[in-house]
């Protein structure tokens, strides 16, 4: 069995609904993952916001114009009467649901429950446009079967169980429809795995039902090989490796959430990137046997912060290093690229919020220099610190201030930090030299 997950997008507008509908309507047996229409998350957490700060006029004004939306997009999906109203009156109860909780004493536990409607409403919709359509398909409630642990990563041993139980009461189909991003947590309340965690949802169902594949549809054909909306003339990339995609979506490419391909990687389970508005693209293949070297990809990772602490006590000492990451550990901040020399250690952090306790701890033996508003540039490819191409990257250096370079890290991947000022001539500078285009 195949697990096809669909963007905010695919699920936007009534034509991408149809769109969807066509591609998975092939007579494969499948699991479909849907996201909430796009703009949906982005303004439950608008409503969740103004209920925290107590802007309750605001937040219900944001529910009834988005119940608004709703219906019209509802009376054009749906023009079957009773299918309409009965997909109006779920609907319908889901805002009910969000008038109501402004009222009440805002809590994590209420924000998340709020963040999840997006999804139940898309998921019903849908699965009612199929049978509008006379397609037969099962909802299957994600909250059923998805849990994180208390670390809040998938708790496998539960989902698989779970889930092979949900297939089978759900009896015979070719399409099961569930919801991406929500799940409950270790304590049984709803949560969910983060802003765009629908990607996630798939790749942990594909390796909780070791699905042949997982296809992620969006509205672009694969990766880039640079980020399109700051580099012209950027190409999907074909092939990447799961550990190449693994390094892009965590140094920004925003096609994919970060974690996506980890749970399939270890049983090997192709991931392909492809797009619902051209659904004929080749897109992009993630597996186990991309091979091909030289840098394939660039990706920024912006807000991250630079922590310089120097010291005369780290001069042939040891222990050192040990000291400095204790701190970062106790407040649990990971740190991302890391150089050293004989008396300083400079390194990043993308998680500021600790940042004074933790400069106040390291003060205590080092002076300490920050920079803020840096981006990490990271560029991505098999084997590419010994690929004979590399050397084109150091062009960079006659063109902007690199604050950092990680290199040999891993042979995947190479790291340089600049002041994000300068991220877009970074990005457009390495694309000509790497890429070679003629735009340098
Ligand atoms: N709807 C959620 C979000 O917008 C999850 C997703 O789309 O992947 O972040």
């Amino acid at each position: 069995m195949k697990v096809l997950k669909f963007g905010g997008t695919s699920v936007g507008s009534v034509e991408n609904m149809a769109n969807v509908k066509q591609i998975i309507n092939n007579g494969e047996k499948k699991i479909v993952v849907l996201s909430a229409m796009s703009g949906t998350t982005n303004s439950l957490v608008d409503i969740a916001n103004n209920i925290k700060t107590s802007h309750l006029e605001n937040a219900l004004k944001i529910i009834n114009t988005l119940q608004e939306k709703y219906a019209v997009v509802i009376d054009a999906l749906l023009q079957n009467e009773s299918l309409n109203s009965a997909t109006k009156n779920y609907i319908f109860e889901r805002f009910n649901f969000l008038r109501s909780s402004v009222d009440k004493t805002f809590s994590q536990l209420f924000e998340n429950e709020i963040l999840a409607q997006g999804e139940l409403m898309s998921t019903f919709m849908f699965n009612a446009y199929l049978e509008a359509q006379g397609i037969s398909s099962v909802l299957l409630p994600a909250l059923d079967f998805m849990r994180i642990d208390e670390n809040k990563e998938p708790a496998f041993e539960y989902i698989t169980q779970h889930i092979d139980k949900v297939l089978n009461e759900a009896g015979e189909a070719d399409i099961y429809i569930t919801q991406g991003f929500i799940c409950l947590d270790n304590n049984g309340k709803v949560s969910n795995l983060q802003r765009g965690g629908s990607d996630y949802t798939a790749t942990i169902i594909g390796a909780a039902i070791k699905a042949e594949e997982v296809q992620i549809w969006t509205d672009i054909d694969g990766m880039h090989n640079n980020d399109p909306r700051f580099v012209e003339g950027t190409k999907p990339i074909s092939d990447l490796s799961f550990d190449e995609a693994a390094e892009l979506a965590y140094f920004g490419a925003k096609i994919l959430h970060p974690q996506t391909v980890l749970p399939v990687r270890a049983d090997g389970i192709p991931v392909r990137l492809k797009n619902t508005m051209d659904p004929d693209a080749k897109g992009t293949s993630i597996t186990s046997s991309s091979f091909e070297t030289g840098i394939k990809a660039i990706a920024a990772k912006d807000k991250i912060t630079a922590i310089k602490i120097k010291s005369g006590r780290m001069l042939q000492a040891h222990g050192f290093l040990k000291k400095v990451f204790e701190i970062f550990e106790t407040y649990e901040t990971s740190i991302d690229m890391i150089t050293t020399s004989e008396v300083a250690v400079s390194l990043t952090i993308d998680d500021a919020r600790n940042l004074d306790k933790i400069v106040s701890e390291l003060e205590e033996f080092a002076s300490i220099e920050i920079d803020q508003n840096q981006s990490i540039i990271c560029l991505v490819g098999h084997s590419i610190v010994n690929h004979e191409g590399t050397h084109k990257l150091f062009q960079i250096l006659k063109d902007v201030k690199i604050r950092m370079i990680s290199y040999g890290g891993s042979s995947n991947n190479i790291s340089l930090l600049v002041d994000t000022e300068n991220k877009i001539t970074t990005l457009q500078k390495l694309n000509a030299y790497l890429f070679e285009l003629a735009t340098a």
